[in-house]
């Protein structure tokens, strides 16, 4: 049995291995991103992948209440696991419209991202046989070449759909490929004029979507000509613009939202010379003290961290040792260990602050060539989450 050394009034009788979600610090995040972008725009926000790992429905809510216009998802079933907890504002799903799925976009409300005249035709044959008019909105390709009509098609399109009379276009959208990389802003630029060019030949053929939006996080922060009428924000919301935003520019405050903390398990005194974990890629080189803390690669900490990252107890950044595990990984505290007594149960820090020591996704990124979203969307689902909120 371990001892409860910190706070949290947790169910002590599962695993200790949760994460923090802040949601006062994503709604903060939301007014200082639509503080620095201006009013005037309305605001998507994206919750796909769970919320980046920070928990879909709880985000959807505080951001909803938070004042955003529109809540964004991958898939239709995040956008069904939404409704069904009663978000009410209007969500796009940007997957497109896979056949057979028509009939839920229109029982939950939903409102398609159109990639191909063939969806747009599906989602009309639908709403034609159910007597009604759905909307949806049109992604064209600008250059980022996965999905969406490509800019050279759109006369097709456009004529495709001018047939089309169950269906309706609400927006036209575009995705940035460079959005955060100043030196391509050529690219992005190219991307928006092609946006427009679309814009203006939809108009002329008589179509008026009412909604207009190219940009993701660092669109909307770095790129003020690529505004539209909406701006899709993610990363940003969760605080992650650490290594999804340029440097040596003006940026709005963020503050990560979420922080993920376990007990220690275990405690063992080692002699010099002894091997640990698979592999038996670290010799202790001392008389070591090596906690074993349950958290492992399928929690997300991934296995390519093995000895490059660290954990944060008692405030101070101690050495991850060995290979990480599924379940486990182990970690060298000795130093510590040799100036107080340390206890099986004490928390540990892998991403958050302790003391004056903080690890943030986007260092663990940096150490597994990856990027922060990453990171906190491959939080695996055996770790609770604990929300917290003042008011
Ligand atoms: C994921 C996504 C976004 C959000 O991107 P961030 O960089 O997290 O802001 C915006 N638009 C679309 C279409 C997306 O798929």
């Amino acid at each position: 049995m371990f001892r409860v050394s910190t706070n949290l009034g947790i169910n002590q009788t599962s695993r200790p291995t949760w994460t923090e979600i802040d949601l006062d610090v994503i709604r903060a995040n939301f007014e200082s991103v639509r503080n620095f972008v201006g009013r005037e725009y309305k605001y998507l926000a994206v919750v796909k992948a769970d919320a980046y790992g920070h928990g879909a429905i709880e985000c959807a809510k505080e951001l909803e209440k938070a004042g955003v216009d529109w809540l964004g998802v991958a898939i239709i079933e995040e956008a069904i696991q939404l409704r069904k907890a009663g978000i009410k504002r209007p969500i796009l799903c940007f997957g497109g419209v896979w056949n057979g799925q028509e009939a839920q976009f229109l029982e939950y409300n939903i409102t398609p991202v159109v990639l191909s005249l063939e969806q747009a035709s599906i989602l009309n044959s639908f709403a034609e046989s159910k007597g009604r008019r759905m909307n949806f909105h049109l992604k064209i390709d600008t250059g980022m070449n996965r999905v969406g009509v490509r800019f050279e098609s759109l006369p097709e399109f456009v004529e495709g759909i001018a047939e089309l009379n169950s269906i309706r276009l609400e927006g036209v959208m575009t995705h940035f490929a460079t959005a955060d990389d100043l030196d391509e802003i050529d690219f992005t630029n190219r991307q928006i004029q092609r946006f427009e060019a679309g814009c203006r030949l939809l108009q002329e053929k008589g179509f008026n979507p009412e909604l207009l939006d190219l940009a993701n996080s660092p669109g909307s922060i770095v790129h003020p000509n690529a505004r539209g009428n909406m701006v899709r924000l993610g990363g940003v919301l969760y605080g992650l613009g650490d290594d999804i935003l340029p440097k040596g520019i003006p940026l709005p405050e963020l503050k990560p939202a979420l922080s993920l903390h376990t007990r220690i398990a275990l405690i063992k005194e080692l002699p010099k010379g002894e091997s640990i974990g698979y592999g038996r890629t670290f010799i202790t080189k001392r008389k070591s003290v090596i906690a074993s803390i349950p958290i492992g690669y399928d929690d997300g900490f991934s296995r390519r961290l093995s000895g490059k990252s660290s954990a944060l107890l008692r405030g101070k950044r101690m050495p991850i040792v060995g290979r990480i595990s599924m379940d486990w990984l182990l970690v060298d505290i000795t130093d510590l260990a040799g100036k107080a007594k340390i206890e099986v149960g004490e928390r540990v820090t892998l991403i958050g602050e302790s003391g004056e020591e903080k690890i943030l996704a986007a260092d663990l990124a940096g150490e597994s060539n990856t990027i922060s979203y990453e990171i906190t969307c491959g939080i695996g689902n055996r770790v609770r989450r604990e929300f917290l909120k003042k008011v």
